[in-house]
């Protein structure tokens, strides 16, 4: 068989839907994924809903969501730093993303018919993201595209505006289309094992239920051999995420503080191509040490933990740091936006721990978490069990507590009650109610951090803690690209047969900032884009 004309690195949203295009545009197409086929399908995996542009209502969507709107909203998330050209094409092929993920085998949630809320925005993926990648394999292998699991594309050769060659690794055991490969079998994915996938936590000094276990290795009998060739495809699409796997790259970056965060999307994520083409001469975008963090339970797995691991409830608790500090006013922030400022928040705070404490009647107004909480009959017993002082931590409490009565009584602070109190928004300590505290919480001082929102003591035993750490969702920093999806060379010039799609180029749109949904439009549009151009090119 001829070798392939199209090679796409990366078997995520970006990936397949640059097989698919470039497979449909004609040309023979070599998808390889450095996973093993349990695990393909990347961060796109964890995904669940997507922003488009439409001008009426449909089976997916309420009213309407036009490009006027959407560019606002993205220009607001990240205060006008993305590209503008590159902007509008994304909102104006984002109105055809619906209709090809639904053409290529993908089911979307119809609203109010599924599970999930449904949003103006947003189309949500029936089945989540796994379903979504199951799916656009399935298309990708009916079209003829050839799929290579356990397989890692590096070494890249550029040779003028061209890339000449790129290096495949293959382990013995990698799966092909169709088949499952047993083992994540390459070498990078090694490499990442042997760093640990996600640092270890030792220096942390934390109770050993709350030391993460680092990412399993490969046993040594079970270590794949590796398989390299040399490839000279005409045209080649990365789409191989991001760097968030990569705990060296992390650590260089953003300091040792990344030693406490926690992936909760893919080990493969190990940017080592990015790295390789900027040292070649491709020209970057984004910042290096900003990343996309939101708030997860410290017990979550050190990668892949996904959706459920994040925790929500602030606003119904207290949060303090591991010495029982208060730093933030838990009810500022907006729902869909709050885990992730919280995830920023948490990445500053000493080892990088925080914890959400509640009492029992808080308790049951939380949401959901995948973890149970850590629950204790008094504040002693809950402060033993999560290795913090009780002295600060009842403080802290007492101040809180004693803050939040003599605002508004024992009764205080429920949203309902909130409502009928004419407060200015977001505020239920109007400037007049702080009082000075002693410690027999007799008297009262401004609560410092102030404490907005609906709000109440928390006095009912027993006592409960969610131990929260930043979960890093991806980084912003790419490869700066054209209107074409060309990589760009650090002279301005697109490499005219190398193109980039999804979160590896994520950041000439999106450098600084998100909005819900963003980044599965980000692959599908520039995965649609970037395999059409390939195939475009092979044409000549
Ligand atoms: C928990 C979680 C929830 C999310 N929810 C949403 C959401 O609801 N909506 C939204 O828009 N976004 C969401 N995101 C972000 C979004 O999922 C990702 O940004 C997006 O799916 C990335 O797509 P991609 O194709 O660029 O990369 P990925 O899906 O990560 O795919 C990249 C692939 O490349 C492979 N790879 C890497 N390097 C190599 C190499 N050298 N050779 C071969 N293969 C390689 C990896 O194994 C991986 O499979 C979420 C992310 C997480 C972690």
């Amino acid at each position: 068989m001829k070798g392939p004309q199209v090679l796409v690195v990366g078997g995520g949203i970006a990936g397949l839907c640059a097989a698919i295009s470039a497979r449909r545009a004609g040309a023979r197409v070599l998808l390889v994924e450095s996973a093993p086929r349990w695990r393909r399908g990347g961060n796109s995996r964890h995904g669940r809903n997507f922003r488009f542009c439409h001008d009426q209502p449909s089976a997916l969507v309420p009213e309407r969501y036009q490009a006027d709107e959407f560019t606002e909203d993205l220009a607001r998330a990240t205060a006008g730093t993305g590209d503008a050209a590159l902007t509008r094409l994304l909102i104006e092929r984002s109105r055809a993303a619906p209709r090809w993920l639904l053409d290529s085998g993908v089911a979307l949630q119809e609203r109010n018919r599924g599970t999930l809320p449904f949003s103006r925005k947003t189309a949500f993926l029936l089945g989540g993201g796994q379903a979504m990648v199951n799916a656009l394999y399935a298309q990708a292998e009916r079209l003829g595209v050839d799929v290579r699991y356990g397989c890692v594309a590096n070494r890249p050769c550029l040779r003028g505006n061209r890339l000449a060659s790129i290096e495949l690794r293959s382990s013995s055991q990698s799966g092909t289309s169709g088949q499952s490969g047993q083992s994540s079998a390459s070498g990078l994915t090694g490499q990442a094992a042997e760093s640990g996938g996600v640092p270890g936590r030792s220096s942390l000094e934390l109770p050993q239920e709350l030391v993460l276990e680092p990412a399993p290795e490969h046993p040594p009998e079970q270590a794949p051999k590796l398989t390299s060739e040399t490839l000279t495809p005409d045209a080649v699409v990365l789409a191989c995420g991001g760097a968030q796997g990569n705990p060296d790259w992390l650590r260089q970056h953003c300091g040792e503080r990344v030693e406490g965060f926690i992936n909760r999307g893919t080990p493969e994520a190990h940017g080592k191509l990015l790295i390789e083409l900027l040292a070649a001469g491709a020209q970057a975008v984004g910042d290096p040490s900003r990343l996309y963090l939101v708030a997860v339970d410290a017990r979550s797995p050190p990668a892949d933990g996904g959706i459920v691991t994040r925790i929500r409830g602030m606003p119904q608790g207290m949060v303090v740091d591991r010495d029982g500090l208060r730093r933030h006013d838990e009810g500022a922030d907006r729902g869909s936006t709050r885990y992730a400022r919280w995830g920023q928040r948490l990445a500053d705070y000493p080892g990088q721990i925080g914890y959400l404490l509640l009492d029992a009647a808080a308790l049951r107004e939380v949401p959901a978490a995948l973890y149970p909480p850590l629950v204790a009959p008094d504040l002693q017993g809950l402060a033993r069990q999560i290795g913090m002082d009780a002295a600060e931590l009842e403080r802290t409490w007492l101040t809180y507590n004693a803050a939040m009565r003599s605002s508004f009584g024992d009764d205080s602070l429920r949203p309902d009650l909130h409502s009928h109190l004419e407060l200015p928004p977001h505020s239920v300590f109007p400037t007049d109610s702080h009082r000075d505290l002693h410690p027999d919480g007799s008297t009262h001082a401004p609560l410092d951090p102030p404490r907005t929102g609906p709000a109440r003591a928390l006095d009912t035993p027993p006592f409960a803690a969610y131990p929260m750490r930043p979960g890093l969702t991806f980084t912003y920093h790419g490869l700066a690209v054209d209107a074409r999806a060309r990589v760009q060379l650090s002279s301005g010039e697109p490499i005219a047969n190398l193109f980039a799609a999804g979160t590896l180029m994520a950041p000439n749109l999106c450098p600084q900032g998100y909005l819900s949904g963003l980044m599965l439009t980000i692959g599908q549009v520039f995965g649609v884009l970037a395999g059409e151009e390939a195939a475009r090119h092979v044409r000549g």
